[in-house]
């Protein structure tokens, strides 16, 4: 079964609680527009190499689509279907007026030089720049691609187009129509999810222990935080290593020494104090299983398998990266008990801040970092509220819930046209 329609397997818990129109649930099932597309670059060696492209937008029944591109040598037709499919949902969870898409090439970005890539970003957008606008479907970006990529495919659509229409990427520098908070915002939307759901279980508002996967932009946002909060960051990871300090780590040091060395490895466990030196190294596993208050993934897809779910001893999983649980680890965790607050959920701050950063644009008025924090709080923790009630109302999970949510929502708007 290919990726697509096993994201669309996620739908059936929901349909055994609630019944939908199936004129509706069809407008699901396939993207309503999907385009291929072969991207010439020419290389600094004067050779030129064909890219292959992708774009999905999945559904407009909620507003534009919105939905980042990803450089990724994995990318391919049925990912991408699937990864807007998951943006419909993510933004009708969030309440935003959008739709879902997503967008990509196969490509390792690490391959490139500068001015390749550069070339390969101006080219996606000829590619595409009359399927995308403000209006229409909005990109930003995803794995491997940044603001700085967000830059050149804004000025190649404007110059494209003949407008100077900033709304048509999110994700921008802000120097160029980007958004105060943007770069921090799906780490601090997280925290914000944590300290609703906190209230909501009746737990103490610091003190927890936290164990986090993957030590970039998302884990290192949600670490300061929450210690900033008085938790305890009692482990970390990255690709390379993990490692376990009971008493917390200075989270700002671990950042520094990330920035530095490029990696968590040689940190010596000082009081947080760097040295280059290795710590108490302990596995990837077993930093999955270890007795803490909140597990929270922020690397890659499955992550918690069946295996890691049946040792996992976390009270609440927080899924910060996109799909760190499998279905199957799902099953498992529910019947255990443990709380899993979703991805569509818990990650959904960075396109909470992607909506603020178009309002933005498309009203030229400029919000402090203070005014989109608070909107960011306000929203995140309103659709943590609604989820919560939910699941309580209709005994499921919160995953459940928020399909269920989703749905509903896009069934009014559907049933709204007909
Ligand atoms: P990033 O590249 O900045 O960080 C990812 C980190 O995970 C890196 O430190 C990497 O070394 C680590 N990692 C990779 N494989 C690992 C493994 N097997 N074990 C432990 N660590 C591992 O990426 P990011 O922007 O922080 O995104 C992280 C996750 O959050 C992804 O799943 C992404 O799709 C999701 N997400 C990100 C955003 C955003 O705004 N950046 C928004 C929504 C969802």
């Amino acid at each position: 079964m290919n990726v697509f329609h096993k994201a669309l397997l996620r739908l059936k818990p929901v349909l055994e609680i609630q019944s939908f129109k199936e004129d509706f649930l069809d407008t699901l099932k396939s993207p309503e527009l999907f385009t291929e597309f072969s991207i010439p670059v020419k290389l600094d060696s004067g050779q030129i190499k064909i890219f292959h492209g992708f774009r999905s937008r999945h559904s407009t029944l909620l507003g534009p689509g919105k939905g980042g591109i990803r450089f990724h040598p994995n990318v391919d037709a049925d990912e991408v279907k699937a990864l807007s499919f998951w943006m419909t949902i993510k933004c009708a969870v969030a309440g935003l007026p959008f739709g879902g898409a997503k967008g990509g090439v196969a490509v390792n970005p690490k391959d490139l030089s500068v001015s390749e890539l550069e070339r390969l970003s101006r080219g996606y957008v000829r590619c595409i720049h009359q399927l995308i606008g403000p209006d229409i479907d909005i990109p930003a970006p995803d794995v491997y691609t940044n603001s700085k990529i967000m830059a050149w495919m804004t000025d190649e659509y404007c110059k494209l187009t003949g407008k100077l229409d900033l709304g048509v990427f999110t994700g921008k520098p802000v120097d160029f129509g980007g958004s105060l908070g943007r770069e921090e915002a799906t780490g601090r939307g997280g925290f914000y999810v944590l300290q609703t759901i906190q209230h909501l279980l009746g737990l103490p508002k610091s003190g927890a222990k936290i164990a986090i996967q993957g030590f970039g932009n998302v884990g290192s946002s949600f670490a300061r935080l929450a210690q900033f909060q008085g938790h305890k960051i009692v482990a970390v990871s990255d690709s390379q290593t993990a490692i376990f300090n009971p008493n917390g780590f200075d989270v700002e040091a671990l950042v520094k020494h990330k920035a530095l060395y490029g990696s968590l490895r040689s940190v010596k466990l000082n009081n947080g104090k760097i040295e280059e030196d290795y710590g108490e190294v302990i596995s990837h596993d077993d930093l999955l299983t270890l007795e803490v208050d909140f597990l929270v993934p922020c690397a890659l897809e499955d992550a918690i398998t069946e295996k890691i779910a049946k040792d996992l001893k976390a009270k609440v999983v927080i899924e910060l990266a996109n799909g760190p649980t499998t279905p199957e680890a799902e099953v498992v965790l529910e019947s255990k008990k443990t709380v899993v607050i979703p991805d569509v959920l818990a990650n959904a701050g960075g396109v909470i801040v992607s909506y603020l950063e178009w309002v933005q644009n498309r009203s030229g008025y400029y919000w402090s970092e203070d005014e989109v924090f608070s909107k960011l709080q306000h929203l995140s923790s309103k659709a943590t509220e609604t989820l919560w009630n939910t699941s309580k109302e209709k005994n499921c999970s919160l995953r459940t819930a928020a399909y269920l949510h989703a749905l509903l929502r896009l069934q009014q708007a559907f049933l709204a046209k007909k």
